[in-house]
């Protein structure tokens, strides 16, 4: 199974993701973890991508495409993939189908998450991540059992600075302008599945 998860930030694409790959068990590939993995490591990609992520803006077309790339060339990816805010642009789209056509591949699916504006930013704004594992909680939604404490590892949770009100509105509007037309773009493909993020 070969998969794209689509939605403006916050629409609660980790939670999604999570689901469908346990499901399918496909390899989850998501663009933002692996910047934030470089950032951890102080890696030269991390560097370059904090500056990007820190301002709410999208992290440059030719460093996004060329590790999602490599990435897909990686054996566990045999199996099916689930791109999860990847593409994020029409060039990264259109780049991602040249790679497939390249391996021979197609795409089964866009699986896209429908949430509005104000829901968005209370979403966003309520997320909290573990700084040790990664979980993600939002203290509305799903709280952790214990206050800022992750029920996984025990860790601490914190908001993530790209999570502050004023860069989620930025991030909306990149996302309006930048990753939308993506929607169309696989409309015409046939391959866009909608889904109401209220109803999960
Ligand atoms: P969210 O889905 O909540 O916006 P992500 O974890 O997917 O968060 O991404 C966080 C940040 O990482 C984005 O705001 C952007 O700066 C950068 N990023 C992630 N994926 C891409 C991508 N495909 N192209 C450009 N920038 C990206
Ligand atoms: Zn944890």
């Amino acid at each position: 199974m070969r998969l794209i998860l689509l939605g403006p930030p916050g629409a609660g694409k980790g939670t999604q993701a999570s689901a469908i790959v346990k499901k399918y068990g496909i390899p989850h590939i998501s663009t933002g973890d692996i910047f934030r993995v470089n950032i951890k490591m102080g890696t030269e990609l991390g560097i370059k991508a904090k500056t990007y992520m820190d301002k709410g803006l999208l992290v440059p077309d030719e460093l996004v495409i060329s590790i999602v790339k490599d990435r897909l060339t990686e054996e566990d990816c045999k199996k099916g993939f689930l791109l999860d805010g990847f593409p994020r642009t029409l060039s990264q789209g259109e780049a991602l189908d040249e790679e497939l056509n390249d391996m021979g591949l197609k795409l089964n699916r866009v699986i896209n998450i429908e949430v509005g504006k104000e829901v968005l930013i209370e979403r966003a704004i309520g997320r909290r991540v573990c700084k040790d594992c990664g979980s993600t909680y939002h203290i509305k939604f799903s709280p952790p059992k214990q206050e800022n404490i992750c029920d996984n590892c025990g860790g601490q949770l914190f908001q993530r600075e790209d999570d502050k009100v004023e860069t989620i509105k930025q991030r909306i509007q990149v996302y309006l302008k930048q990753t939308k037309p993506l929607i169309d773009y696989y409309t015409k493909k046939g391959l866009i599945l909608n889904v109401d993020a209220l109803s999960q």
